[in-house]
């Protein structure tokens, strides 16, 4: 298995894509079939992530962002609900709830996890919560137990943020079997990539009949394409990115090992540091699936400082992830804004490195050499 697209000669990139010939060989296919949309790339990527995940139903979408939109349709929901879900997150958990008119409000997370913080979500729930929407953040599964017993008592629907996760297991069970529905997203810096493109999979058979509908224009199952039973959207995937779909999940257990093993190096190295702090693996409980490599630089570190020594040295990092509610749009909205100081502080000292299928050993002790000699100069 060789990656074929070219990796930066001039610095060492944050998430490069992992694509091999058979990518290629098959858009090739798919092109000179002249099939370019609804095709059979389609179904089989679509029944290679439900058997993957484990669920009945996976549909593909045109994003992650597309998916957690109509997911979030699926719920109903009416001016003035409320959805609960995390500030530390991709600013399109949030967005797929305000897309509706409903509200986000925000709960702070655990340091240790940087997942929504189960303990803080049982006083954030009032009259108008209809749902809540998790991010398993970096790859590593919530706390399933604690918040599907909060759903059951309240009687909210759970849509799984699982953008960043493919292949997370809590008490090994994988994510994207904890809620009513979830959502992957295949953006190139994910596990897997299709270009653009994302799924979402559930067990439900109504659910996964509405969906259907809605990502193809609002159309019924009475099978004339010009009819339209509600209002839908263009939410499907093109046949040459699920070719390429396809052709990951076809290494999909390579990929995640890879990358597992890149980051549990990083992390055998970086552990003597007491500046550098990094994020868990393992436990009982949880596997994470490593999207991101990221690390929580001591406050006596300026971060600005560090990555900009790092970029000096010709790697790519970036501050992974600003909070949702500081973002400058969200000012306008103010939907839920107040103080997270968790997920703030999170927002302040996080960075993430280089991390991707098949990165070199010697690049990571380079990263490594680096980052530990840019902290020392970095110190307030
Ligand atoms: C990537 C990502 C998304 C959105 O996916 P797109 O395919 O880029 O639209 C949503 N939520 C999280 C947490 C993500 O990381």
């Amino acid at each position: 298995m060789k990656r074929i697209n070219k990796l930066p000669q001039e610095l060492i990139p944050l998430s490069p894509p992992f694509i091999t010939t058979d990518e290629e060989k098959a858009v090739q296919k798919v092109l000179r079939s002249g099939i370019l949309g609804l095709g059979k790339y389609l179904e089989a990527f679509e029944k290679s992530i439900a058997d993957f995940v484990g669920t009945k139903y996976a549909i593909a979408v045109s994003s992650g962002t597309a998916g957690l939109h109509a997911s979030v349709v699926t719920l109903g929901l009416k001016p003035g609900d409320e959805v609960i879900t995390s500030p530390f997150s991709f600013v399109s958990s949030a967005n797929a709830i305000l897309y509706c008119q409903a509200k986000p409000v925000f709960v702070d997370i655990d340091p240790e996890t940087l997942n929504i913080n189960p303990e803080n979500i049982e006083s954030a729930i009032t009259k108008s919560t209809k749902a809540i929407l998790p991010v398993h953040i970096f790859g590593y599964p919530i706390n399933y137990a604690k918040i599907k017993k909060l759903a059951e008592k309240y009687k909210l629907k759970i849509v799984e943020d699982a953008c960043e996760s493919l292949g997370a297991t809590y008490k090994g069970k994988k994510v994207g079997n904890f809620g009513n529905l979830a959502v992957f997203a295949f953006y190139p810096n994910k596990q897997i990539t299709t270009g653009e493109g994302g799924m979402i999979v559930t067990n439900n058979k109504e659910d996964y009949t509405l969906l259907k509908s809605l990502i193809n224009q609002g159309r019924g199952d009475s099978g004339q394409w010009l009819s339209h039973d509600k209002l839908g959207f263009n939410y499907r995937m093109d046949e040459m990115s699920a070719a390429v779909g396809l052709m990951q999940m076809k290494k999909i257990k390579y990929i995640l090992s890879s990358r597992k093993k890149a980051a549990l190096y990083y992390k055998r190295i970086l552990k003597k540091n007491n500046l550098i702090k990094t994020l868990r693996d393992d436990d009982t409980v949880y596997s994470r699936s490593w999207q991101a490599f990221i690390v929580l630089l001591d406050k006596s570190i300026d971060r600005n400082k560090t990555m900009a020594i790092l970029k000096k040295n010709k790697i790519q990092s970036k501050p992974y992830l600003p909070s949702i509610h500081l973002q400058p749009y969200w000012k306008k909205i103010n939907a839920s804004a107040g103080r997270f100081p968790v997920s703030e502080s999170t927002s302040a000292s996080s960075l993430a490195l280089p991390l991707y299928t098949d990165m070199k050993q010697s690049d990571i002790e380079k990263v490594c050499l680096s980052l530990e000699k840019a902290v020392e100069r970095a110190r307030r």
